[in-house]
């Protein structure tokens, strides 16, 4: 009997001590579990962490660059503001000529300002999530249409853009105010450096599975090495220093078609021209 008693009591024993192992097991699987999740979310902080800080260098590099930028327009408007005066205080009176050119700088100065303003907002808006986004379905053919006669109306030597469109006609799903906004930019780009020669060209070609926007010139061209930098903001190639601008728009213009889901990308020939190509997929 005792002998009996002794068996039941060991198997007993066995029995807890494995359930005692399984449930051992099961605790370090969901430790290691539990330990596995928050390695992934300690690595998540930290890139999340990295990319705040990047982000805050940027910031701050995009800061110093604008107060930059806002110098020089500011600092012409000063000289010659103070050259009116002088010219003022001489004893012999300075030429029409001389005192239009003086007011032409300041004027030039203020125009610079004021994009320089206008380009920061939007892109103030777009960095910081602040831009809508409304979608719906577009008749790209009726939208260019009005938009390059809106160009054509205020073109002051005679030129215009040229549009065309090709493959078989369907409507776009995108919002076409961000689309107005981007190739506004590009299309004003188009005119800006290609003064002079033959007229800008608006191409609409609608593929099987998607739309491609170009805005082609044949104008100054962008030198292959500095092609790569074009987006980033503020930047501008080295044959532009003669013509105004603030480096901001095709960033805006590329920020802009990202958020309508498209892509945007260039190709220029020193001196022959640009091309500039936005697609979307239907
Ligand atoms: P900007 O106000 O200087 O025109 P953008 O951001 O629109 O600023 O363009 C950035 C730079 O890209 C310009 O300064 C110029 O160097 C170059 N660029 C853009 N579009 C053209 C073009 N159509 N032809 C030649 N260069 C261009």
């Amino acid at each position: 009997m005792n002998q009996e008693l002794l068996i039941k009591a060991r198997e007993r024993d066995v029995k807890a001590r494995k359930a005692a192992e399984q449930l051992l097991e099961l605790k370090s699987i969901e430790l290691y579990n539990s330990m596995s999740k928050l390695a992934k979310a300690n690595l998540e902080l930290e890139a999340s962490l990295a990319r705040e800080k990047e982000l805050g260098q940027l910031k701050s590099s995009f800061v110093a660059v604008a107060s930059h930028q806002f110098r020089t327009p500011l600092a012409i408007i000063q000289s010659n503001s103070e050259l009116l005066e002088m010219m003022n205080r001489m004893t012999v009176k300075q030429s029409d000529e001389k005192y239009s050119k003086v007011s032409k700088r300041i004027t030039d100065a203020v125009s610079t300002m004021t994009d320089l303003i206008e380009d920061m907002l939007s892109l103030g808006k777009s960095t910081s999530g602040n831009v809508g986004y409304y979608p719906e379905d577009v008749h790209l053919i009726g939208f260019l249409e009005k938009l390059v006669k809106e160009f054509n109306l205020i073109q002051q030597d005679n030129r215009m853009i040229e549009f065309s469109s090709e493959g078989k006609v369907r409507l776009v799903y995108l919002d076409v105010k961000l689309l107005k906004h981007s190739l506004t930019n590009l299309i004003n780009n188009a005119f800006k450096y290609s003064k002079g020669k033959e007229n800008p060209k608006l191409d609409l070609i609608f593929r099987s599975k998607e739309v491609i926007l170009i805005v082609k010139d044949y104008g100054i061209g962008i030198p292959v090495e500095e092609q790569s930098h074009l987006f980033e903001p503020f930047f501008r190639a080295n044959n532009v220093t003669e013509i105004q601008g603030t480096g901001l728009g095709l960033n805006i213009a590329k920020e802009y078609v990202e958020i309508n889901k498209g892509a945007i990308s260039v190709s220029s020939i020193l001196g022959e021209g640009s091309c500039f190509k936005i697609s979307f997929q239907i």
